[in-house]
């Protein structure tokens, strides 16, 4: 055995540019994003902790379970949160958001983009063009959106985007990401609160201004996440985004054909705001559907929307024809009814979405 690839090697300065040149590109920026050395809801949460402090107000929009959680998280920093909420078969309109804006004047917003718990896709694009114009500080969460649908950070003039790979990306989850634009980083660098010397500190990952030439690779990123995450995102960029997006977009077209099909109806109530990455399917009295466990990719609701939606889980591999085909038949078998016609529309489906 060579002595030198014995044991664990710490992630080099060379690795560690390569993932944050690999995850700007991806987002459309040209601010290195910051690498963050866990999952993604630590970067999010980072995020609430950096940019809340009393005498700040947000809005926050609710339209799922991730949407409470960071708001949450920006009442403990004693910032003025004012919730935006929908119910969870919907996604925010984005007349709503204005006139919320008109009201409240607040100083930064923050949504989740799309929603895989509840199927349902924010209009982001929207969103972000009416907080620009009243220039507030933008927040997303987008670790289910990334893959699945366009994000173009620096054109859309997102301040923090948070990501991840482990959904539409098919990769690890034990690092991700916090694209920070200059604003963001004077908003947080303006709040005294802002952590330091912390997990929670995004102040403390401040990359260089050029992002490739990291001083030092920050000591607390695991090297064999880091390393899989590389390795994800280099396929990702072999197959193309658009690439990605697109078998997105058709595993969730080909999934809401099957299930109509089927005779089942979609939980999310807007067909122009689904999720790619997720369908929910509304299950009202039908006791076939409480399913206790997951069959393959067809699962149970989250928390409080278990037993009212089942979640088909078409993301990162699972975007594909096969995974989608062998959903509708589970579903087809839990309805006890014949799939070969939910099938046909299936593929049908594929076709039309990904030709
Ligand atoms: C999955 C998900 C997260 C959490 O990411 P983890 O890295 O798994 O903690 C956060 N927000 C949204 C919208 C998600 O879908």
């Amino acid at each position: 055995m060579n002595q030198e690839h014995k044991g664990y090697v710490p992630l080099t300065r060379a690795e560690f540019s390569t993932l944050t040149s690999q995850f700007a590109r991806l987002l459309s920026t040209e601010h290195p994003p910051v690498i963050i050395p866990g999952e993604a809801i630590l970067g999010i949460e980072a995020v609430a902790a950096g940019i809340s402090a009393p005498g700040r107000t947000f809005i926050n929009v609710v339209t799922g379970p991730y949407g409470s959680l960071f708001g949450g998280w920006l009442e403990r920093g004693g910032a003025r949160v004012v919730e935006v909420k929908v119910p969870f078969d919907e996604v925010v309109p984005a007349e709503q958001v204005a006139a919320a804006i008109e009201r409240v004047k607040p100083d930064a917003i923050s949504f989740v983009q799309a929603e895989v718990v509840t199927g349902g896709s924010n209009p982001a694009k929207e969103i972000l063009r009416i907080a620009r114009t009243h220039n507030l500080i933008t927040v997303t969460d987008s670790v289910s959106a990334v893959g699945g649908e366009e994000l173009l950070v620096d054109e859309w003039g997102v301040d923090f985007a948070a990501v991840g790979a482990q959904k539409a990306l098919g990769g690890p989850n034990g690092v991700s990401a916090v694209s920070i634009s200059p604003r963001g980083w004077e908003f947080m660098e303006s709040n005294k609160a802002a952590p330091r010397n912390s997990i929670l500190s995004l102040l403390d990952l401040k990359p260089s201004p050029t992002g490739v030439e990291p001083l030092r690779v920050p000591p607390n990123i695991p090297a064999l996440e880091a390393r899989a995450l590389i390795d994800a995102l280099a396929a990702v960029e072999a197959e193309g985004l658009d690439n990605v997006i697109s078998r997105h977009r058709a595993a969730a077209a080909s999934a809401v054909s099957g299930i109509k099909a089927l005779g089942l109806e979609p939980w999310q109530k807007d067909s122009g705001h689904y999720s790619t990455l997720t369908t929910t399917v509304r299950i009202g009295g039908d006791q076939r559907l409480r399913i206790a466990q997951p069959v393959g990719i067809v699962a149970p609701g989250d928390g409080e929307l278990n037993g009212r939606l089942l979640r088909i889980n078409h993301f990162g591999v699972n975007a594909s024809l096969q995974s989608v085909e062998t959903a509708v038949t589970a579903l087809a078998e839990l309805l006890e009814t014949d799939a070969a016609a939910a099938l046909q529309a299936v593929r049908a489906a594929w076709g039309n979405a990904h030709a």
